[in-house]
This record gives structure tokens, sequence and C-alpha cells, in this order.
């Protein structure tokens, strides 16, 4: 994998294995300590803060060293095939943990879960529990039967589960920026992709229970939400009885809260009803979200959008190729001319707005003239940010049922590589449009290089790095002038 620009923080290269620490609550496994750490998208760490979240009930604690702890766990991404030789690699280093102490729970959590459950539990010998995306509340019962000395397994997917009513911990975050998980799952059946395999059909979340859980984060300082999902466009949510009241009491309640023009609870709530309602929260909490999908992104969304100066314009739209053959082998129901009227729609509708995109290199039978159609694609767009990968067969998927991976290596490798140099140049051009232009930006503390200087993010997603203000803190909103820029970041100063 490739990633170019590590702005796009629905996968963090950065936070790729880190572990979860939280504080204890008093409870039957008291003192025992829980190792997480996590891999994949942002919705596999935002999966992680939840199964803290449970455990944290049952009385764990946890720790930053998995040496040290009682139960070790691995949340896991299946999207390719590196990502899970990474998790195997990891997986024996906690064998040898288990050597040393074998009292030690060690489990697989996340998308690796049904598929490579036999080979984990029985071949292997790797792992004592294994446990898929929609079961973590069953942890606890799971971990009860591995303390009795068996092996415990539970990778039932849902068609109901979004654990609404779990209050996620926040861990390792800056206080100012958190995920907020929308739905779960995936209907849509990319040819290439795993993940309506692993994480199961799509399923909407309760939109109080969002906006709930963004203004309590509001109430505790943060001033950014990115709403996640696989595909937020098709967020759908119909009207129902508000599952923790009883008989649906304070439905009509939760209505008067949170009702703005867009959000129609009487009927069905949409994307663009959701993001309203969460961005008349309050006008300093800024709204991202991610993904959205070329086939489902409505002008309704865009001109929501482009009320609310709160929703960050930045558009996450990944194109995958720019050929529409490869992409109807692909399955993405859209063509090349379809996503060129969504590019289109967004510049007339949100000038200045930012999009990034994700690209497939040597998708089956891709011929060079093919992969030339991608490389015009991105001249068109010009995208701001781009993450770029090399097919990778990945086992049940239709793809590789129906198609041969034909293309070599070295051929998807020189693709990726040619499509990689030209996004550097698009995205340092980008940059170099917004310089002698003041942009609002947060602050999300000290720059990594020097703690004279703060960094943030401008409005669409730009990371700006200009010297310390006293008068200023983290979470506050400052105006910067764009002086200079290198390939991946602005630097200025503030102009307040
Ligand atoms: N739901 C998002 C969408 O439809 O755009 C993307 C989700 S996926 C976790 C993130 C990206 O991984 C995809 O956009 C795609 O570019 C890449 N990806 C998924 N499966 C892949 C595969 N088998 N080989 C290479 N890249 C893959
Ligand atoms: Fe995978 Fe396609 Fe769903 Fe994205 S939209 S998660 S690429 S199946």
């Amino acid at each position: 994998m490739m990633d170019l620009i590590s702005q796009d923080k629905t996968h963090d290269e950065s936070r790729q294995g880190e572990a979860l620490v939280l504080d204890p609550i008093e409870g039957k496994n008291n003192g025992r300590k829980l190792y997480i750490e996590s891999y994949g998208c942002a919705m596999n760490f935002s999966d992680s803060e939840i199964v803290a979240s449970i455990l944290s009930e049952q009385g764990f604690k946890t720790t930053g060293d998995f040496n040290d702890a009682d139960v070790v766990f691995i949340n896991t991404c299946s999207i390719r095939e590196n990502a899970e030789t990474r998790v195997r690699n990891r997986l024996k280093e906690f064998k040898v943990a288990k050597g040393k102490n074998p009292g030690m729970v060690v489990g697989v959590l996340g998308c690796m879960a049904e598929r490579l459950k036999a080979k984990f539990l029985e071949e292997e010998k790797l792992v004592d529990v294994v446990v898929g995306p929609d079961a973590y509340r069953d942890l606890p019962n799971l971990i009860d039967q591995v303390d009795s000395g068996q092996k415990a397994v539970n990778v039932l997917l849902s068609r109901e589960e979004t654990y609404a009513d779990i209050n996620p911990v926040r861990l390792n975050t800056n206080g100012i920026n958190a995920f907020v998980s929308i739905m779960r799952g995936c209907d849509n059946m990319c040819s290439f992709c795993v993940v309506p395999f692993t994480r199961g059909r799509e399923r909407s979340r309760d939109p109080y229970s969002i906006v709930q859980e963004c203004q309590d984060l509001f109430n505790n300082g943060y001033r950014e939400v990115t709403l996640l999902g696989q595909n937020v466009d098709s967020y759908k949510w119909a009207k129902q009885p508000h599952p923790t009241l009883p008989g649906g009491e304070g439905f009509e309640e939760a209505n008067e809260q949170v009702s703005p023009t867009g959000g129609d609870l009487e009927g069905a709530v949409n994307f663009a009803g959701l993001l309203e309602m969460v961005a008349l929260i309050h006008p300093d909490l800024r709204v991202r979200f991610s993904t959205s999908h070329p086939k489902d992104i409505t002008d309704e969304v865009l001109y929501t959008m482009a009320r609310h100066d709160n929703i960050c314009k930045y558009i996450h739209l990944p194109v995958q190729s720019g050929n529409s053959r490869i992409l109807d082998l692909m399955n993405r129901t859209y063509t090349r001319e379809w996503y060129i009227d969504r590019v289109d729609a967004i510049r007339r509708i949100l000038p200045g707005c930012a999009i990034s995109t994700d690209v497939i290199t040597g998708f089956c039978t891709e011929t060079d003239e093919e992969h030339k159609e991608t490389v015009s694609m991105m001249e068109y767009v010009q995208y701001d940010f781009a993450y770029m990968f090399m097919y990778s067969e990945r086992p049940g998927t239709l793809a590789a049922k129906r198609y041969a991976d034909d293309i070599p290596e070295e051929v998807k490798a020189a693709r990726l590589t040619e499509i990689v140099a030209l996004q550097q140049k698009m995205s340092h051009l980008r940059l170099q449009q917004q310089l002698g232009k003041v942009q609002k930006v947060l602050i999300e503390g000290l720059s990594k290089k020097s703690k004279d200087d703060y960094c943030g993010r401008t409005d669409q997603n730009a990371m700006m790095v200009f010297p310390k203000d006293d008068r200023f803190k983290p979470g506050m909103y400052v105006n910067v002038m764009a002086e200079r820029c290198t390939t991946a970041t602005l630097m200025g100063t503030i102009v307040d």
C-alpha cells in the first residue's frame, strides 16, 4: 500500500497498531488488564473504543504494554493482503508473550475474524477468542468461556447492531477531533472489496443518538466531528420508537431538541438531513464526513454543505478508476461521465471545495490505455489528496470469483508509481493556489517538528503550521495567512 498523503484521517498510517489506554471502572474483572491495538480504517479505531467501553464496564483497566496484559486483543483489517500479513506477524509476537504468561487471553477482533477463525483457533493455535465486528457485546461472555478453559468464537453478523447506546471512550485523542460512527456495513458489493463480507449489511444509526454524541463531544471541548460510514450518502433512518426510552416516549422531545429544517424526523432522515442536524448543534463545531460514494452523493448534500459554514468544504470521493469498462468490472455502478458530472456539481455548488480520492492500479484486465484514463481523470479533477493502491485480490470477493488477477505485479507497481508522482504534483499545485489567502484554522496542538509552532487544519483539510501565539490555545479558531507550502503542508502567520 502507498499512502501519498496522510491528511485523510479515515486511514491514518501513523496510528496503525496503536494501543488504547483508559481509566478503570470497578467490576467483576477488577484489576485485569486489557491491551488492544488497532489496524485499518477509522471505523476500526472507533470500534476499538466501543470494545474498550464494553470491557471497562466489566472492570477491566487498560495497559499500553501487551507483556503486562491479561487480555490482548488485536482489531484487524482485511482490505488488502499486506494488512493481513501485518496482523499475522503481530500475532506471532503475542504467542511468544503467551508462552511466558500462559494465563494470557489472546483474541482477534474485526474484519479478519470470520475468514480466518478456523486457521487462528485450530490450525495455527495463535488465539483463544475470535470475535466479529457485530459481536462485541458478547465479549464478556466469551472471555468467561476462555477463562473456563474453552476456545470462544462469535462472528455472527447482524442486520441491526449499531452500538448506538454505547458511549465510546475517547482515547489517544487531542480532545479536539473525534470520529462518530453513523452507520455500519455496506450493501454495495464492489467486486474488489471484502467489506460487505467482513462487516455485513448496511444499517444506519439512530440520528438522535448521533446528535447526542456530537453534542456531548462539543460540551466536552471537542470542536470537530467526522461522521463515519462506508457510504455516508446512503445513510437512511426511518422513524421508529426511540430505543432507550420506554414505549418510544421522548421521540417528540428528541425532535424538538434536534430537529432543524433538514432533519425530517417525522419521516425518514437522509444524509443531508443528518448533516444539517449535526451542523446546527453549534456554529463552532466543525463537521466532516467520510466516505462519499460517487453514485449516491446528491446535490441536496452539496447544497446543505453550502448553507452551513461549519460543514467543512472537503469531500473524499473515491474514483478507483477513470475508465468506464474497469468501473463496470469493479461493480462501482457509475461511469467516467457520471463521476465527472458529480465533480462538476461540486465545483459549481461549492467553489473551492477540496476533493480527495482512492485509486486502484492494475485491476483485472486493465490495459495501458485504460490506466491512462485514470491519469487523465486525476488531471481533470486535480485532487487535493489521494490514497493509491495496487490491486490486491481478496478471497471470496466477486472479482476473485469472476476475473483473473492477470496484471503482473511490476505493471501494477509501475502504474502506481506514475500516479503517485502525478498526485504529488497536483497536491503541491492545490496548496500553491492557497498562498496569499487567509484561512480559518482550528488549532489542534503543537507542530510535530517544533514546539514553537501550532498546527491545525483549514476548512479544506490542509495542514497549516504557524508560529505559536499565547493568546490562542488548541481548540480555538484563528485566521492564518498562507505564505509558503511544501507538497503536503501550508505555512503561514496569524492575521487576527
Ligand atoms: N467505502 C469506501 C468507498 O467505497 O470508497 C472505501 C472503503 S475501503 C476500506 C478503502 C479503499 O481501499 C477503497 O476505496 C479502495 O481504493 C481500497 N481497496 C479496497 N479493496 C481493495 C483491494 N482488494 N485492493 C486494493 N485496494 C483496495
Ligand atoms: Fe467496499 Fe464498495 Fe462498500 Fe466501499 S462501497 S466498502 S469499496 S463494497
